[in-house]
């Protein structure tokens, strides 16, 4: 609790976005999000299984007739990037548990299909552990779905699981393991960035200390929001450096492309960890995953803007959320299921830039991204990249 604390007040010190902070109230360095300052928009689809994460095992058959150890981590929502690192701690701990009931299996050597956050993230553990890996994938950062997501420490968003014990327990792993990237700087991108909270869920539940009033400077009433440290990566960083780092840890990268479980079956390693996000539905035939769509736009950087805002929009559960990595800034939180296609929705992107615009300036008429204006992202964006 004191670390907490002398953390928060070292956030307040040091953190350039708090231009003047008295008692309870912040003045923060507003963003100019009007339209020159617009880059693109991104879509990205959010693994969600209605049966839950699938982090469990199963015996199969290659087309020679040797039985192998299939290991499924897939299923993880908006949540991928923050559970990671406890979902690869728990997809070694299944390989330990099993592999020694079935002499003659490779011990030793893993197949990962996949090379997304949860891919890479399974490489390095198992990496660490003293696992030879080999993972094989399609794509590649910065060509993967994990590059979409925003990159905020988000362990509840879209996510569930049967087993509530195993889900509380890669949480606790995945919550320190990322602390200690941000203490310890192990890959580069991970910081612990002030997060305002503008929703009344948030601020009940908050201590009265860590409320704060939010003055963006407009002359306009401050808002109460819920202070805290959050969390966060900037993607483009943190994955690269994932992925260079998991080739100097001895990791072989194989790009190719699966038609079927069976493909993935024959692999020549006997331990195979199934990280292929979104495809798991054709591969395996999982008809409980679904996609929640999220558009984002992205907006130049600009100096002290560094925070994070999350605006619950009153007497709906829509929320807006508003993050920065160090070369934009990011606005996002739409979540549309079961939307699987990649077509741009000009009011939904309106809608979100619409809701931060209304948290900084309330009262005011709000700039709209028309459909000449709203382009797409050049960053890992599916619509060019499929071109
Ligand atoms: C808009 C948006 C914002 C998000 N924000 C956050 C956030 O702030 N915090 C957070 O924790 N999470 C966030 N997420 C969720 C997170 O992005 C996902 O949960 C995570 O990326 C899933 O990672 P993955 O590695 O399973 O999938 P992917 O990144 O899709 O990786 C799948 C891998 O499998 C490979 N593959 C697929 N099919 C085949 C095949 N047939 N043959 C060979 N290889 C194949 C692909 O090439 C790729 O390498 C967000 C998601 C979206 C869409």
């Amino acid at each position: 609790m004191f670390n907490y604390v002398k953390k928060l007040l070292i956030l307040n010190v040091m953190c350039s976005s708090i231009v003047a902070a008295s008692g309870g109230m912040v003045t923060l360095t507003p963003p100019d999000l009007s339209p020159e300052n617009f880059i693109g928009y991104n879509i990205g689809h959010r693994p969600c299984r209605s049966k839950g994460l699938r982090l469990e095992h199963e015996w199969v058959r290659a087309s020679n007739g040797k039985e192998k150890l299939l290991v499924h981590n897939y299923g993880h929502g908006g949540a991928g990037v923050s559970l990671s690192w406890g979902c690869a701690d728990m997809v070694e701990h299944i390989i330990f548990d099993n592999v020694l009931s079935v002499p003659g299996l490779d011990t030793k050597s893993v197949a990962v299909v996949g090379a997304g956050v949860i891919g890479m993230t399974v490489a390095h553990i198992l990496l660490e552990r003293g696992y030879n890996v080999c993972v094989y994938a399609q794509a590649t950062t910065p060509d993967t779905m994990s590059n979409v997501a925003v990159g905020v420490f988000s362990p509840d968003l879209g996510v569930s699981m049967d087993d509530a014990i195993m889900l509380e327990s890669i949480k606790q792993f995945a919550k320190q393991a990322m602390g200690e990237i941000v203490n310890k700087h192990t890959f580069k991108g991970a910081r612990l960035a002030p997060g305002y909270y503008f929703s009344d869920a948030d601020i009940e539940a908050a201590n009265p200390e860590d409320c704060k009033m939010v003055d963006f400077g407009f002359g306009v009433e401050p808002r109460l929001a819920a202070f805290r440290g959050v969390i966060t990566v900037d993607i483009p960083f943190y994955l690269q450096d994932l992925y260079e780092k998991m080739l100097e840890r001895g990791a072989r990268v194989e790009r190719c492309v699966f038609d079927n479980k069976e493909a993935i079956f024959d692999l020549p390693e006997d331990i195979i960890v199934n990280c292929s996000g979104m495809a798991s539905k054709k591969l395996f035939h999982d008809d409980s995953l679904y996609a929640v769509r999220g558009e984002i736009l992205y907006f130049k950087a600009q100096p002290g803007v560094d925070y994070r805002l999350h605006y619950a929009v009153p007497g709906s559960d829509v929320f807006t959320s508003l993050s920065t990595w160090d070369d934009r800034i990011i606005i996002g939180g739409s979540l549309e299921r079961v939307v699987d296609h990649y077509e741009v929705d000009e009011d939904m992107c309106n809608g979100l830039y619409g809701n931060i615009q209304n948290l900084i300036k309330p009262g005011c008429a709000p700039d709209y991204l028309s459909t000449d204006q709203l382009v797409p992202a050049d960053y890992c964006n599916v619509v060019l990249r499929d071109k």
